[in-house]
């Protein structure tokens, strides 16, 4: 979408929310929402990387997994104002399954992929506010240095904007071309271009393509994304002593209906097994990397001693409703933004209760998929024992 077009989208929005605000329609829609949901609203919040500083950020990294720590407190203090209490996934779990009963709307806070920033921007802001969370975090990542591979390819494919450089097809992956040919072309924006690449293809392929676009662009350390490292085991620690919960995100990151069934096995136990060995409690809470789900899936995570995991589904979640395939709200920095720009609580309120979706008939994009079967055509690149990323 052009600046234009984006701008006059944003405005469009921010007049509707004070319309919606003083007519008294934005309440309407929330209550009837909640009706149809079991009278009690669920909400769990999905965020990414917390930076201090969002323009300088997004100037090398996805945007939309990034929101300022400025903008997080807001979101927090504008959701107690409303009303939400704030719970731990396992006492949401409670309410969910109806053998708890809340006062009124509660909300859960919720990271995926263990972000160091979020250890040092979100966790001063959860204590200071007495906000409970959960990180989902992919073991292997945890305190090893790497990159997801998300970032990695992010980082390339904005190198193979601003140097306008071809690369030679033959030798990428197969897929590549459908991604990077529109890119250049500018029909794509290099993060549409990552979550259309990665959506499609496992964590073996991502990695042949990082290889072999960075030795068509001559190597060297620029290759590689400055920011965007994951936290280490004694900050995961500090965070789970202060009552954070850590729930599993795979081993590898990786999108487990894309990988073998054998393959996504191991990628849930192993993860479950090292978060406990290194931690010392249980994990029982896992969240699906790039949302993506399937039955077969949702089998092995409760005989594997899981108690919930959560999607990317923006919907509501009922009472009652299935704990393997919780539903979420994504949101970042431009969640929020009025009409100048700023941050603005009338947008955020419009958002979180939904309006601007049920008003303008947003589509939901849906996380079940079918399971690639024990011998997948893939499956040489995706051995078990090794520790290839997806997203
Ligand atoms: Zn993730």
């Amino acid at each position: 979408m052009g600046k234009g077009k984006w701008i006059l989208r944003r405005a469009a929005k921010a007049a509707a929310a004070n319309v919606l605000h003083y007519t008294g329609l934005r309440r309407a829609i929330a209550s009837a929402r909640r009706l149809r949901c079991g009278g009690r609203r669920v909400l769990i919040l999905s965020y990414h990387r917390v930076v201090e500083d969002f323009t300088g950020a997004v100037q090398t990294s996805i945007p939309g997994l990034l929101v300022s720590r400025e903008t997080f407190r807001r979101q927090l203090l504008d959701l107690r104002a409303s009303g939400y209490e704030f719970l731990s996934m396992s006492d949401a779990l409670e309410v969910i399954a109806g053998r708890r009963r809340a006062q009124g709307d509660v909300c859960v806070v919720t990271f995926d992929d263990g972000y160091r920033d979020v250890y040092l921007n979100a966790f001063p802001v959860l204590k200071e506010l007495g906000v409970p969370a959960v990180v989902y975090v992919p073991s292997g990542y945890v305190g090893s240095g790497r990159r997801f591979n998300h970032d990695r390819i992010y980082h390339l494919f904005r190198i193979l904007q601003t140097r306008g450089f071809r690369p030679v097809y033959e030798a990428l992956p197969a897929a590549a071309a459908g991604v990077v040919e529109p890119l250049l072309a500018g029909q794509l924006t290099a993060a549409a271009a990552v979550d259309a690449f990665l959506s499609e293809q496992p964590g073996g392929i991502a990695l042949r393509l990082i290889e072999a676009l960075g030795a068509q662009l001559g190597g060297g350390p620029e290759l590689l994304p400055e920011g965007g490292e994951v936290m280490g085991w004694d900050e995961l620690r500090e965070m789970a002593d202060a009552g954070i919960e850590v729930g599993a995100h795979t081993v590898s990151h990786t999108v487990l209906p894309l990988e073998s069934q054998e393959q996504a096995e191991w990628e849930i136990r192993a993860s479950k097994a090292q978060l406990e060995q290194q931690l010392g409690r249980p994990c029982v809470h896992f969240a699906y990397c790039n949302g993506w789900y399937s039955e077969e899936l949702v089998r092995v995570l409760a005989q594997a001693g899981f108690r919930s995991a959560v999607t990317t589904e923006d919907l509501p979640n009922r009472v009652g409703g299935d704990p393997f395939t919780l539903k979420r709200k994504v949101l970042w920095e431009n969640f929020s933004l009025g009409f100048d720009g700023t941050y603005s609580s009338r947008v955020t309120g419009c958002q979180l209760d939904d309006v601007f979706s049920t008003l303008g008939g947003g589509r939901v994009v849906l996380g079940r998929k079918p399971q690639r079967g024990p011998l997948g055509p893939l499956s040489p690149f995706t051995e078990p024992e090794t520790l290839a990323g997806g997203r």
